[in-house]
């Protein structure tokens, strides 16, 4: 193979991609299943997903066939055949990524959750809310006349050589569909994080009542894992029962004359349905953690390597890209990959790393025992950096809102600082900070992913602390305890992404200061897990 053969023609790859694609030769020459790509802001990791996408054969009429006739839906997870693996799907962590994807190749398709398109029978309507959710015949009768803007779209991804989906949309698609000549997991970093969200389920106990479903018990001493699983497969007898009643009663009824309240009640059997379907259809490969508080019930998978193998288990090829992959070694244990199965390949930076200091210090360390004395200093050296830097706009990364809090005591009622707190989103703020033309400066615990402070709206960053997944959630307890490296990893990885923050583009100019020794010490000591690009940046 040679994949640079497949580079989109309306563009010259650069150094780093030349690199890359050498390194991709290699690892399909040496037959891996999975490829791991660690490269940089900027390096055109969209341009080599497209190039990857366009190394496939095209998509052959039988596979049209399939799709057309609706056999494609119709086969089990353990019965789809390798002759299905055509065509690329890219997979993206937002709605935003999914668009860019299709703006820089709009002769791509793309596939969005079903609330982004209307229904085509009720265009007041989602297709997520259509009628078809109170009669599953309906559903048949728009896909057979073609009517339903959804169902072609999918059609259309699924039959296109190149695909952009969001991972939800493609986890959610039927098994055969998922089966690719090439999965592109682009973001990979957030993989596991996205596994969880996706499979994470809560129970409320409010709708629980309404639904006339049995409260689960609460927890008590011991393990309660059983009697919850039991819980959860009678609660699914029951809820299915009662939804083929609903089905019967409404068969042939005017939708349009239905009370507002008994469509809610219809959309929850039907979403409390589908809620237990994605807990049984795994549980007995995955553990879960089961939370109980006083609103509901929560399944929570434990790992996810089974459930990310089941995700590219119908795929020849998968590349797994990402900034910001801390211990690629690690990362693909979690993900179920094995050594063997996989080519590691890491890109250096376009960026000057001159351009984007980054200050370690190691004069105070938080732990547990210190931070009431501890963090109010660091606040104290935050605001001082502030008046260092007045003129310009930056952010602040508090970690924790117990920290936003000390921050503020420690700069008092200044309009300059723009801090998340309740009643304002990350989004509010953001915009303030856009719209205002004097030196603002965000601070927030929560803008460590997805805030773009390119240019002038981002000169200086100042980390507060290390930022370590909180103890307090049962699942990172028991995964800190069973591999403190995931621990330290996912703590390194949320610092990168902080660093990235102010350093969008090559011409960006930003300095960094890290204020937290214990942040600045795993840093040194995790030196060989780290990407050079930024270990490059460090002064
Ligand atoms: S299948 Fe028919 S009823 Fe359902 S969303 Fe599509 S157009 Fe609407």
């Amino acid at each position: 193979m040679d994949f640079k053969k497949y580079f989109p023609s309306q563009y010259k790859p650069n150094k780093n991609q030349e690199y890359i694609l050498e390194e991709l030769n290699k690892a399909w020459n040496l037959g891996k299943k999975y490829i791991i790509i660690n490269a940089p802001t900027g390096s055109g990791k969209s341009i080599i997903s497209k190039t990857i996408a366009q190394s496939a054969p095209d998509i052959s009429a039988t596979y049209r066939d399939f799709v057309d006739s609706g056999a494609i839906y119709d086969i089990e997870e353990d019965d789809v055949p390798d002759s299905l693996k055509e065509g690329t799907a890219i997979l993206t962590v937002t709605k935003s990524l999914q668009d860019q994807y299709k703006k820089l190749f709009p002769e791509d398709t793309m596939l969005k959750g079903k609330s982004n398109y209307p229904c085509s029978m009720v265009p007041t309507l989602s297709s997520d809310l259509g009628p078809c959710v109170f009669e599953p015949e309906q559903k048949e009768l728009c896909i057979s006349c073609g009517q339903c803007e959804y169902f072609l779209k999918r059609d259309e991804a699924l039959k296109h050589k190149c695909s952009f989906y969001s991972y939800s949309m493609f986890m959610s698609l039927p098994p055969a569909c998922r089966a690719k000549r090439n999965i592109i997991a682009d973001e990979c970093a957030e993989l596991e994080d996205l596994l969880v969200q996706s499979y994470t389920v809560p129970f409320n106990f409010k709708i629980l009542k309404k639904l006339n479903i049995e409260i689960p018990p609460t927890p008590t001493q011991g393990s309660n894992y059983e009697k919850y699983i039991l819980w959860l497969r009678s609660a699914k007898a029951s809820i299915y029962s009662t939804l083929v009643e609903k089905r019967k009663e409404m068969r042939g009824k005017d939708l349009k004359k239905m009370s507002k309240e008994k469509k809610l009640v219809f959309r929850a059997i039907n979403i409390f349905n589908d809620s237990c379907d994605k807990v049984l259809d795994i549980i007995d490969n995955n553990e879960f953690i089961i939370e109980h508080n006083k609103e509901e019930l929560i399944f929570k998978p434990f790992k996810v390597d089974k459930i990310a193998q089941r995700l590219f288990k119908h795929c020849d090829l998968v590349v797994l890209m990402s900034a910001t992959i801390i211990d690629y070694k690690n990362f693909a244990k979690q993900l179920g990959i094995k050594e063997d199965e996989y080519y590691y390949i890491e890109s250096a930076s376009t960026f000057d790393p001159k351009k984007a200091p980054i200050h370690l210090s190691n004069f105070l360390s938080v732990s547990y025992s210190n931070k009431a004395l501890v963090i109010p200093q660091l606040c104290k050296i935050a605001k001082q950096i502030c008046e260092n830097y007045k003129g310009k706009k930056g952010i602040i990364h508090t970690h924790t809102f117990e920290i936003t809090e000390a921050f503020k005591k420690a700069v008092g009622n200044n309009p300059r600082f723009l801090f998340r707190e309740p009643g304002k989103t990350n989004e509010f703020l953001i915009n303030e900070h856009i719209e205002r033309n004097d030196d603002t400066i965000l601070v927030s615990p929560s803008m460590t992913h997805g805030v773009d402070l390119c240019g002038a709206l981002g000169e200086f960053a100042v980390i507060l602390k290390a930022p370590f997944l909180p103890l307090g959630d049962e699942r990172v307890k028991r995964l800190a305890q069973d591999d403190k490296e995931w621990y330290t990893n996912k703590m390194l990885g949320a610092c990168i992404q902080m660093c990235g923050r102010t350093i969008r583009n090559a011409s960006d100019e930003a300095v960094t200061y890290i204020l937290d020794g214990t942040l600045t010490k795993s840093l040194i000591q995790n030196k060989d897990k780290l990407p050079k690009y930024f270990l490059e940046r460090f002064v």
